[in-house]
């Protein structure tokens, strides 16, 4: 960042009260203390978090140097100069918008539900030749990483590309505001499914916001007729966004062979870093996707944050033609290395008080396999160098063929629901059948730790096991059988009764064991047609736990059918109501109340009036809820290694039934995932491509018990590499959709033999 303003200007566009010395010059702004470049010139604003205060961190960034400081209240005997305001969030805002007015240059703004972030770097790829770039680094776009990455901006510069996402409404009339595009870029709201027209519209309308005052908007209707485009990726979704770019450098003057040149080598967009264990208890962070100084700055930050005890080792591979300037050392300085390995032609040119080695190439990197040991190592490089390639040297190989569970993702769609539930209602996380494939154990514990309200299983046995280890949380049992009643009895679990059947068997228990108010919850059948009581037996049900003390009513809960269905609203709707009525006249029969329960994922997001006392989330925290609330992250990827590769001749065939025969001289790749792994045989021959680095290589023949095969002709791999069978950006919607059914399908049946991985 390279701002050059005077305090007083700041404090005048903020309305902001200034105590303390205002003869100050700002000229970047911050609001993570622990971020590498903070000095006397550093702006940082104590901004509210959902779990943290800025203000927690003032004392660390005065330490590190920091002399300015926004806030909210004043606060007295610091040597500090405070800026207070009424919010620190709107004032970065206004800051940002500000500065963006100083600059006359084509300023491209992208939103929609997919593929913002692979459209901004795909334009960077197309145009860098032409223009000096801005764009937001990584997927910055939210309200406060649309305001940080606008403030990159700097005269030199003669095009920017920003992003914006938005979770809510009126979000994105302040991102407007700040970004003030003069050409958008709509990449569209993603596929529709079941999900609903009204609310979609909403949320289009919303978006769309962005594009009031732009001078041109490029949107999937804009390309209806397109010709057609060469790319190095097959997925619908890529060659929309492959062509969004074309028509919008079309626009920028670039020609059209020019265009379609870069079109060839658009690179895959990696948008976070893959933290991973190597070996030596290293812990590796690979970042080798795209390098500039913006991102380093990110990648050291998250080397900062997972230090612990470990020395900090820094791999730098930038780009051959990359001119190293001054700020670069300085971001690196601030980290506190311990070990820079420098890959470049030319020596790292400045003094340095860690210890630097020198190598002039990635080849010679990977030749040299240098040792280090309980270090914790980013990979950093431009995406010209590979960097990426020397990475499965350091990186301990424990499993081949594994579910890799992001257990960040998981915490921040947590933190999605927590945001957008209206009321203070409780979550209760669905873990059953082995938490939707994740593991059941392994998600209790960590959903404990990040607080959640209770957990639900389907069987007892699988209560059994949450409190064998050690979980103490709530647990609600959906389907309790008779003959598990003691356990559930023995290890306090809670079952849904759902009949006067199973009540009077779970009374008659309890009174055997001499038990006295047992918690339980009611299911009302409310129009599913599952399980649970209707209208006919609420008087007998009353009569019976008015009689009975042996249990008290702690809950009482439904389930919808078509939650995530917007086009049966109204039957949604009457079953929420249905549930209404017969939680009165319980509550009225018992005389006490209880928490009130009918919300899964989809309505818990949907249906505000569905939340009640608690909700029921179990496919949303995957982030498989649907395809439109991108907000939410995909936690699972499947994974594996290629065992073998061979070339086969013309005419040859692969595997049983020889379904697939070779027109041309063929390379295939055997990988050791079979339909007994989860890896459903209907996606043989074709109806499937894993992904190789970042290129796709389709099944071929019939998938086996154990193993299948790829073409990998066009694909530059070797034997042990990596490959993604789904990921988050390969997506289960997709397979979900080639095998007609739903996500849930897929990872819940991901067979017990594939390693489960979790990766935080
Ligand atoms: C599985 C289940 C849920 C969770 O459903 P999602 O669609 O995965 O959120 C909620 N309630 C009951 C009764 C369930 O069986």
């Amino acid at each position: 960042m390279n701002l050059n303003y005077s305090l007083t200007e700041i404090a005048n566009w903020m309305d902001a009260k200034v105590i303390g010395d205002s003869n100050k010059v700002v000229k970047q702004v911050s609001f993570d203390s622990r971020s590498p470049l903070v000095n006397k010139f550093t702006l940082f604003f104590a901004l509210k978090g959902t779990k943290s205060h800025g203000i927690d961190y003032v004392a660390d960034f005065l330490k590190s140097g920091g002399e300015l400081i926004v806030v909210e209240n004043e606060i007295k005997e610091l040597k500090a100069t405070q800026l207070v305001v009424s919010n620190t969030l709107v004032a970065l805002q206004v800051l940002a918008i500000h500065h963006r007015k100083k600059f006359n240059i084509p300023v491209i703004g992208i939103t929609g539900s997919n593929g913002k972030t692979t459209v901004k770097e795909w334009l960077f790829h197309t145009l860098k030749f032409d223009f000096n770039i801005v764009r937001s680094p990584k997927s910055y776009n939210s309200q406060i990483g649309v305001p940080m990455s606008v403030l990159e901006m700097t005269d030199e510069h003669t095009l920017a590309i920003f992003e914006a996402g938005i979770s809510e409404v009126g979000e994105m009339k302040k991102l407007a505001a700040i970004i003030q595009p003069t050409i958008g870029v709509y990449t569209g709201i993603g596929d529709a499914h079941q999900t609903g027209f009204k609310s979609l519209k909403e949320k289009e309308a919303e978006k769309r916001m962005l594009f009031e005052k732009v001078e041109v908007l490029f949107s999937p209707e804009s390309v209806e007729n397109a010709d057609k485009i060469e790319i190095p990726f097959i997925l619908q979704a890529a060659i929309l966004n492959a062509q969004l770019v074309k028509i919008t450098a079309q626009y920028l003057g670039l020609n059209t062979t020019q265009i379609d040149r870069a079109l060839l080598t658009l690179p895959t967009i990696s948008m976070r870093m893959e933290k991973m264990e190597g070996v030596n208890g290293n812990i590796l962070i690979n970042d080798a996707y795209t390098f500039d100084e913006r991102g380093l700055e990110i990648g050291l930050k998250t080397l900062l944050l997972n230090t612990q005890n470990r020395s900090r080792v820094l791999v730098l591979a930038p780009d051959l033609q990359y001119e190293v300037q001054k700020s670069l050392n300085e971001i690196i300085k601030a980290s506190d290395l311990d070990t820079l390995v420098w890959i470049h032609p030319q020596a790292y040119p400045f003094p340095s008080k860690f210890k630097c080695i020198h190598i002039k190439s990635v080849e010679d990197f990977i030749q040299r396999q240098l040792t280090f040991k309980d270090s914790i190592i980013l990979f950093s490089g431009s995406r010209s160098q590979q960097l990426e390639r020397s990475i499965p040297l350091y990186q301990l190989r424990k499993h081949i063929t594994r579910l890799e569970i992001d257990l960040s993702a998981i915490r921040h769609n947590l933190t999605e629901y927590r945001k957008k539930l209206a009321k203070k209602s409780m979550i209760l996380a669905m873990v059953k059948a082995q938490s939707y494939g994740s593991g059941s154990v392994e998600m209790g514990k960590f959903l404990s730790a990040e607080k959640i309200d209770a957990l639900g299983v389907a069987y007892a046995d699988e209560g059994v096991l949450l409190r064998k280890a050690g979980i103490t949380l709530p647990i609600l049992v959906m389907n309790p059988e008779e003959g598990a009643f003691d356990n559930m009895i023995d290890y306090h679990l809670e079952p849904s009764i759902y009949s006067l059947n199973i009540l009077d068997q779970f009374l008659n228990r309890l009174i055997l064991k001499n038990i006295k108010n047992y918690p339980i919850h009611l299911k009302i059948d409310t129009g599913m047609h599952r399980l649970g009581f209707v209208n006919e037996d609420f008087n007998e049900l009353i009569a019976t736990l008015n009689a009975q003390p042996e249990v008290y009513v702690k809950g009482v809960l439904s389930h919808l059918a078509t939650a995530d269905d917007a086009s049966e609203i109204a039957f949604t709707n009457q079953q929420i109501a249905t549930f209404q009525e017969a939680t009165k006249t319980i509550e009225k029969g018992i005389g006490y109340s209880f928490i009130k329960h009918i919300a899964n994922s989809a309505a818990a997001i949907n249906n505000p009036n569905a939340q009640f006392d608690m909700v029921r989330v179990g496919i949303g925290l995957f982030g498989l809820m649907d395809n439109v609330h991108a907000e939410f992250e995909q936690s699972l990827s499947f994974k594996t290694q290629i065992s073998q590769i061979k070339i086969i001749k013309i005419g040859d065939s692969v595997g049983y039934g020889r379904r697939f025969r070779a027109d041309k001289k063929t390379t295939i790749a055997v990988i050791p995932v079979g339909y007994a792994d989860g890896l459903f045989r209907g996606l043989s021959n074709g109806k499937w491509q894993v992904k190789i680095g970042d290129q796709f290589a389709p099944i071929v023949g019939s998938i086996c018990m154990d193993m299948c095969m790829v073409d990998v002709t066009n694909v530059i791999c070797n034997e042990g590499d990596e490959v993604m069978i789904f990921g988050w950006d390969q997506s289960i919607y997709e397979m979900a959709n080639a095998l007609q059914t739903i996500p849930y399908e897929i990872i819940s049946s991901i067979s017990s033999r594939v390693h489960r991985v979790y990766v935080d």
